[in-house]
């Protein structure tokens, strides 16, 4: 017998007990996007490894070591996408979209990162991502977070905390850059070998080490907003003040610098710590230099992306995995058409409910357990027609499968599909599951 075969490690099956919160969490996001004027946009999962080198930066954790690279048949260097931002600048530049004009988009899909898989880190995960263009002032970082903070609201999630940060312009980085390695270099004996690593590619990266042992040496480390000039200060001032005026709680974080190299002034990460380890539900911020790199006219940009795992894993409600509202049941052969077309009167008068007929029939018995099964509200018989009265119109019975629906009172006799569906519409109407 051959060996079954399996998903890659990192990577999941979505099954049908969760697809149902991933449908309702995606509709959610999409839904809210629109309504700060976001438009979708859906770009292709492999791209040319080029856009992320230049893009994410060569000396960052995704490039360095976590991107799904490959030779394409005829020599490409492409890769599959490890997030949606640089993706969005190419369609962007590619299509004209931000050229002189202010263009505000969001994405939702699959990204691929090669990191060791635990609980909240995948290899195949998904993010929801929004991103605005050609908008300068603080207000866009702070109607970001807006944005993130409806969603939690909506999402009833309130163990969540904003940290935001400034990272200054690329003088004030290059700046703090020389005397954090000259502080770093004396402390070398103390770091760890990734942190060493880091010290001449990317030592605003260490700041962000998980190391006890390196966190203590960051401690004391030269702070970036030292080196500030007075516009990037003013503008994390007023960030905070519109985000204050807001009545948004954040708490500025010194040492949040972002794992990608395209972003300057303003980034804030959403964490929360009811998951553990890997407790950052959203991150983003603004990456004004980004667009140029990627070959574009310089235009200022900010957005977000948050983890959809992540959020499921928080909202972690069961599924009620039930397939049905209403099952038709029939009892003789010579129903089965009629018992497809109720099914179908049925969807067509009540849109919102799920309406299973029993295929392969079988026993009347051997039906109601399998309706019982199906969790539905309401068994609908098709009565079959009386030997004397072949032609007489169609009867169908309705029998209750659940104790709930106590206010509603099932006929005693079968009834015209007509006040069938009346009946139904009124009984659902008080009992109604939540349309899906
Ligand atoms: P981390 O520091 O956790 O590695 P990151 O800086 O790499 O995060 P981003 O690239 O900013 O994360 O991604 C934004 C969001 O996407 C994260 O906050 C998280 O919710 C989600 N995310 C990132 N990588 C993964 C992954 N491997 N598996 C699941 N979700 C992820
Ligand atoms: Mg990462």
């Amino acid at each position: 017998m051959s060996k079954t075969l399996q998903t890659l490690r990192g990577m999941h099956d979505v099954l049908p007990a969760q697809t149902l919160s991933w449908s309702r969490l995606e509709s959610l996001l999409a839904h809210t996007a629109r309504r700060y004027g976001y438009q979708e946009i859906r770009m292709p999962l492999v791209e040319h490894t080029a856009l992320f080198t230049r893009g994410i930066g060569e000396v960052t954790d995704i490039v360095e070591k976590e991107m799904y690279s490959f030779a394409d048949r005829n020599g490409d260097a492409l890769t599959l996408r490890p997030e949606g931002t640089a993706s969005c600048v190419r369609a962007c530049l590619e299509h004209g979209l931000i050229h002189n004009q202010q263009r505000k988009l969001w994405y939702i899909g699959p990204m691929f990162r090669h990191e060791r898989p635990q609980k909240g880190r995948y290899r195949q995960f998904h993010q929801f991502g929004v991103e605005a263009f050609g908008v300068n002032g603080a207000e866009l970082d702070v109607e970001l977070m807006l944005m993130a903070a409806r969603i939690w609201q909506q999402l009833g999630i309130t163990e969540v905390e904003l940290q935001i940060n400034t990272l200054g312009s690329a003088a004030a980085r290059s700046a703090h850059r020389a005397v954090l390695i000259a502080y770093l270099q004396a402390h070398r004996e103390a770091l760890d070998d990734e942190a060493r690593a880091r010290l001449e590619t990317n030592p605003l990266r260490i700041l962000d080490s998980k190391n006890p042992a390196v966190q203590a040496i960051v401690a004391h480390a030269p702070a970036l907003a030292d080196y500030l000039d007075e516009a990037d200060r003013d503008n994390f001032a007023e960030v905070q003040a519109l985000l204050t005026a807001a009545g948004i709680p954040f708490v500025v974080n010194p040492r949040l610098v972002r794992g990608l190299d395209y972003y300057n002034r303003t980034v804030f990460e959403w964490v929360t710590h009811s998951l553990g380890a890997q407790g950052t539900l959203c991150a983003g911020g603004r990456y004004d230099g980004l667009v140029s790199q990627l070959g574009g006219k310089a235009t200022p940009a900010a957005g977000f992306a948050l983890g959809l795992e992540r959020l499921i894993e928080l909202l972690a409600q069961p599924d009620n995995d039930t397939t049905a509202d209403i099952y038709v049941l029939w009892s003789e052969p010579a129903s089965k058409a009629a018992a497809l077309n109720a099914a179908d009167a049925l969807r067509d008068a009540l849109p919102s409910q799920r309406v299973h007929c029993a295929l392969d029939g079988g026993g009347l018995k051997n039906q109601h357990r399998r309706a019982d099964r199906s969790g539905a509200l309401f068994a609908l018989r098709i009565e079959p027609p009386e030997p004397a009265t072949p032609d007489a119109p169609p009867r169908w019975a309705i029998k209750a499968l659940r104790d709930e629906p106590t206010s509603v009172i099932i006929p005693s006799a079968a009834l015209s599909p007509d006040e069938a569906i009346a009946w139904l519409i009124k009984a659902l109407g008080t009992t109604a599951t939540a349309p899906t």
